[in-house]
């Protein structure tokens, strides 16, 4: 009922918006015709909701078989013979176990990518599920046997669209997400040779609650780094690492006792990310656990940082440095620099404005989370490899349900996730994939 109010709803304000939609976006929307557009999305809905039912079985059949990365064998060959059995086109074995499939629609256009990453982590911890994993030690506790899922459903749901759909779309099941080695591995065994995807999405699950997808332009996550001060070996050693430990702390701006400490307050609808007055924006924390290594010649005094944005990384390098320059250690500074090379998700603003957009003209204003603050604590995700190549955006899917006491953080050992995300999913992404494909 809900959903067909805002479909009349859409209709009629349609025309209105019209204008300043083209003047945001330069969309080329002349002689489409609303009621087909329209009309696409409510058989997006039908065949989903058909679907489904499958769609929850494959889930909890690799929930139960749940493999490391590197090892995702099992679920590769799933996913392979789900995507013939669609009439897809299908590449295996990329960068190890990477599954790639290729649909083509009524006719040339677009070319776009959907990611979905499929591998699993190690746990002793029980499974709080009744299909519990099979493979000791092994659980799906960061959500990916949803987001293979979601991925297969999304293929299968294009794939009856296909008349109806210009382009071409990629579905991309990457192993090895965990160790942030398979995005990499992917592209360094030719990806995009074998494809030549224009646009990039995909997701991941969070404790937003379900019926919910987030994103915002830029980061989602923080950049998260090592900054290693190294200096040649003096005589007054324990006052520069003292000094040196401290100048660092001091470019920390969040309080020991800030609400942010707490993972549980990201989502949280007054201070978490989804809230423009959110804790979670513009910071630059600094862990107090420093490492030091000494040799007759070096000391090196490191820590790890983590900023929401990555200017603000650069400019802590100039900061300290000019500090130390200005103290009495200044001449036995040798360099001030990070040691990791880590991408990190980083959302093309047009295509995030636009796909969150087309997703609350479809859906509702109340299915979209826009974001205003990005997700500290180390996450991240080697989606970030996809993205330097092509530009693309990583969005949240909602697996909590608050009344179900289903509410937890990936990686914690009772991670668990409300099904009905997967409807979420599948309905979502299939509709802004053919929204962008036939809105060229
Ligand atoms: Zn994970
Ligand atoms: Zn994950």
């Amino acid at each position: 009922m809900n959903t067909f109010m805002r479909k009349l709803n859409f209709k009629r304000i349609l025309k209105s918006i019209l204008t300043v939609y083209l003047l945001f976006f330069g969309l080329i929307v002349f002689g489409q015709n609303p009621e087909v557009e329209t009309s696409i999305h409510k058989n997006v809905q039908k065949r989903t909701d058909e679907i489904f039912d499958n769609l929850i079985q494959i889930r909890r059949d690799l929930h139960t078989y749940p493999e490391l990365s590197e090892q995702e064998k099992r679920t590769s060959k799933k996913i392979e013979e789900y995507l013939l059995s669609l009439g897809l086109e299908v590449k295996t074995n990329i960068g190890g176990y990477g599954v790639v499939g290729i649909l083509n629609g009524h006719k040339a256009g677009k070319r776009i990518a959907w990611r979905a990453d499929i591998d699993a982590l190690a746990s002793d911890f029980p499974d709080v599920v009744d299909f519990k994993s099979k493979n000791k030690g092994v659980r799906h506790i960061c959500g990916h046997d949803i987001h293979t899922t979601i991925g297969l459903g999304i293929a299968n749901i294009l794939t009856s669209q296909k008349e109806n759909i210009d382009g071409t779309v990629y579905f991309l099941f990457q192993p090895s997400e965990e160790n942030y080695e398979g995005a990499k591995a992917m592209i360094n065994d030719g990806l995009f040779d074998m494809i030549d995807p224009e646009e990039i999405y995909g997701l991941h699950i969070v404790p937003f609650p379900a019926g919910t997808i987030a994103t915002k332009g830029e980061e989602v996550f923080a950049h998260y780094n090592a900054i290693k001060v190294s200096f040649k070996n003096s005589h007054s050693t324990d006052s520069l690492i003292d000094y040196t430990k401290k100048l660092i702390s001091s470019f920390q701006n969040i309080k020991p006792e800030s609400k942010f400490w707490d993972p549980g307050n990201l989502t949280d609808s007054n201070v978490g990310i989804g809230n423009p007055n959110t804790i979670f924006k513009n910071y630059l924390t600094v862990n107090e656990d420093f490492s030091i290594k000494q040799t007759n010649n070096e000391v090196v005094i490191s820590t790890i940082i983590q900023s929401s944005n990555g200017k603000q990384l650069d400019s802590l390098i100039k900061s300290l440095k000019q500090n130390i320059n200005e103290s009495k250690y200044s001449k036995d500074l040798i360099s001030v620099e990070y040691s990791w090379e880590k991408d990190v998700v980083l959302n093309d603003k047009n295509l995030a404005a636009k796909a969150l957009n087309s997703i609350t003209n479809i859906y509702g204003k109340q299915s979209v989370i826009p974001l205003y603050g990005e997700v500290p604590y180390g996450f991240g995700d080697d989606f970030a490899y996809f993205q330097n190549q092509v530009p693309g955006v990583y969005f949240f899917l909602g697996g909590a349900n608050y009344e179900k006491g289903i509410i937890s953080m990936p990686h914690t050992p009772n991670f668990d996730v409300d099904e009905d995300c997967i409807r979420t999913g599948v309905n979502f992404f299939s509709s802004m994939i053919i929204e962008s494909l036939n809105n060229e």
